[in-house]
């Protein structure tokens, strides 16, 4: 705001400029400077206008980035990351979406029957590799305490009717524990079985997590909701789709039923949340439904793939939109950033997280005026001023 207004006088000294220059000349240099007036009025206008002027998506000058329309919204989410059983597997998995460069959210059960997995451990290591040669595509987030269901809640779960300060406690720990694992804390969490009660969103949201992933299946029954929704402070993402169709048959869906399933959220401009578990992917046929859905879901137009925590931190920042066809996402332009100096450093991407959070969007528009444009008019208008009159 403050720039704004500081805009605005430039622009009033500039409208007064020549008419204060004119009262020492006489008729000839008086018509003179009124054309010049006149001039300095339209060009003046015509730099300031697009400062407050314009709507909120058109004032986003291609500095910063841009508005993008997509028409739906794909999330992995892969579960039951844990040392010691099934590495190669993982690791094939893992390898899929390295190949098709789509991210992914891993969700790591930080207790086992060994105890707590360990920071120098294997598989500790292998994660934190990955998180540093493909930060775009691996997002590591807590998936419980042990994954051991402790109550018959919905059919089983591990938080589910749990007393409050032992659900707490056991988020703390976890959380702890993959903090010193991954290097980086966790702000969404995935409930073992895709249930959970308020208790859990109460002890998720005051250890500043920001995303809980269920099953679609378990929202709708409990919370009447299937598709993302916020309550207590806290995103609700559920899963839409299993990989798996019947756990005791070990039978997956085939990649014709994984295929109509997406395309009918895609036709609704919805958000497909796929759930897989990477120890059912034994064999290389199920390693191709995998990238036969992702090559798929990259055939139709408008697919954005985004892993739960950009999800939910778009969503937080108002850099995510639902509209009537689809979802409005603020993609940073950050090639243009680089060439244009003088204008990054009022980049959102450039200024500390917390600024991001609380500056609504209609702000961050009026933050990259074209103050560099305007200056350099400026001093080449009073330039040419200065070579007319003297
Ligand atoms: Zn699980």
């Amino acid at each position: 705001m403050n720039r704004r207004n500081a805009t605005e006088s430039e622009h009033v000294i500039l409208q007064k400029l020549p008419c204060r220059l004119d009262s020492s000349f006489g008729g000839r240099t008086l018509r003179t400077s009124l054309t010049l007036c006149l001039l300095l009025l339209v060009l003046s206008s015509a730099v300031v206008t697009p400062v407050g002027a314009v709507s909120q998506s058109e004032a986003q000058p291609s500095s910063d980035g841009e508005w993008k329309h997509h028409q739906s919204i794909v999330i992995f989410r892969n579960d039951d990351i844990q040392p010691y059983y099934r590495q190669p597997e993982m690791r094939a998995v893992d390898q899929v979406f390295v190949d098709e460069g789509v991210p992914v959210t891993q969700g790591v059960i930080p207790t086992t029957a060994d105890g707590a997995i360990l920071s120098e451990g294997q598989l500790c290591q292998y994660i934190r590799t990955q998180s540093t040669t493909h930060p775009d595509t691996f997002e590591y987030v807590l998936h419980g305490y042990t994954h051991n269901a402790t109550t018959t809640f919905y059919g089983g779960s591990e938080f589910g009717d749990v007393a409050y300060a032992t659900q707490y406690q056991q988020i703390s720990d976890g959380t702890d524990i993959l903090e010193s694992c991954t290097g980086e804390r966790s702000t969404t969490f995935i409930p073992p079985f895709d249930t959970y009660d308020n208790n859990t969103v109460r002890a998720l949201t005051r250890q500043n997590y920001t995303a809980i992933s269920g099953g679609g299946w378990f929202t709708i029954q409990y919370y009447n909701e299937s598709e993302p929704f916020e309550t207590g402070g806290m995103l609700h993402v559920p899963n839409s789709h299993s990989f798996v169709k019947d756990w005791s048959a070990d039978e997956l869906y085939t990649e014709e039923e994984l295929e109509e399933a997406f395309d009918a959220t895609h036709q609704n401009n919805g958000v497909y949340v796929q759930m897989l578990h990477y120890p059912t992917f034994t064999d290389e046929s199920r390693l191709q439904t995998l990238r036969g859905l992702i090559h798929h879901m990259k055939s139709r137009e408008g697919v954005r793939f985004m892993t739960l925590g950009e999800f939910a931190e778009r969503s937080q920042q108002g850099k995510l939109e639902r509209v009537d066809d689809g979802w409005l996402v603020w993609e940073s332009n950050t090639l243009t950033e680089t060439s244009e100096p003088e204008l990054a450093e009022d980049s959102p991407a450039e200024r500390p997280e917390q600024e991001q959070v609380t500056e609504p969007l209609a702000e961050t528009s009026e933050e990259a005026p074209p103050k560099s444009g305007f200056e350099r008019l400026y001093a080449v208008v009073l330039d040419f001023v200065k070579q007319f009159v003297g």
